[in-house]
């Protein structure tokens, strides 16, 4: 009994598919495409379009309106035509197609309400987008920074960033904000060894740890001036005095 079922079910299955496509290729199917411009989640559209049409084998001829108006007619595939929203007036519309089969039978398409709206509206529904990303983007790491300095975890000197520990050679540097984020981490440059590496914003007593080591370093480069160098360096100086 439950093979016979699924025997009819699995035929009834193939005998609906080829019935489905077929009742899709006998319509005009409409598409909207956006060429150049702004499309809105709210059917607001502003910019270059283009119509599609698919139809069946027999399609001899497409015409494309916008409520009544011929927007122009297609006498071979494929069934494209480019329209303007700027060259009608603003507002909601219908956009359809309608076509012709070589028996002359005409296909109605599936109508898109669509609201033609000013360039401005466009540029400004964007720019409500993309100016508070911009500005919280910004933000946040001013923000760390005003928490930081407030916690006393930020060393002054360290700027926006914060400083950084290098893991490669122990020294303290500025991490720089530019540098690409890797979670809490930065992937930045040690500005005294000159590797790159993963370095999280240090706290003020590591960061005060590893400047000990940079003062070392640079009393022990001091005295290998040379003493024509130090010399050199002694005029400088004495020609502002
Ligand atoms: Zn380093």
């Amino acid at each position: 009994m439950k093979s016979t079922r699924l025997v009819i079910s699995v035929l009834v299955l193939f005998l609906a598919l080829p019935v489905g496509v077929f009742a899709q290729e006998s319509g005009l199917t409409l598409k909207l495409n956006r060429d150049f411009g702004y499309g809105g989640f709210t059917g607001d559209i502003q910019g270059l379009f283009s119509f599609q049409a698919t139809g069946p084998a027999d399609l001899a001829r497409v015409e494309f309106y916008i409520d009544d108006q011929l927007v122009g007619r297609v006498d071979a595939p494929p069934w494209r035509l480019q329209f303007r929203t700027e060259d009608y007036p603003l507002g909601i519309h219908d956009l359809y197609a309608v076509g012709y089969t070589a028996s002359a039978a005409e296909l109605r398409s599936n109508v898109f309400k669509r609201e033609f709206v000013k360039a401005s509206v466009g540029y400004g529904t964007a720019l409500r987008i993309v100016v508070p990303l911009l500005l919280i983007s910004l933000a946040i790491p001013v923000l760390m920074y005003i928490l930081d300095r407030r916690r006393g975890k930020q060393r002054r000197g360290y700027g926006l960033a914060g400083g950084a520990v290098c893991p490669k050679c122990g020294k303290p540097f500025a991490r720089h904000f530019w540098a690409p984020n890797l979670g809490l981490s930065k992937f930045d440059r040690c500005p005294h060894c000159g590797k790159w590496s993963r370095v999280r914003a240090a706290s003020a007593q590591a960061l005060q740890a590893a400047e000990s080591l940079l003062d070392e370093g640079a009393a022990a480069s001091e005295p290998a001036l040379s003493a024509e160098e130090k010399l050199r360096r002694r005029l400088e100086e004495s020609r502002f005095q």
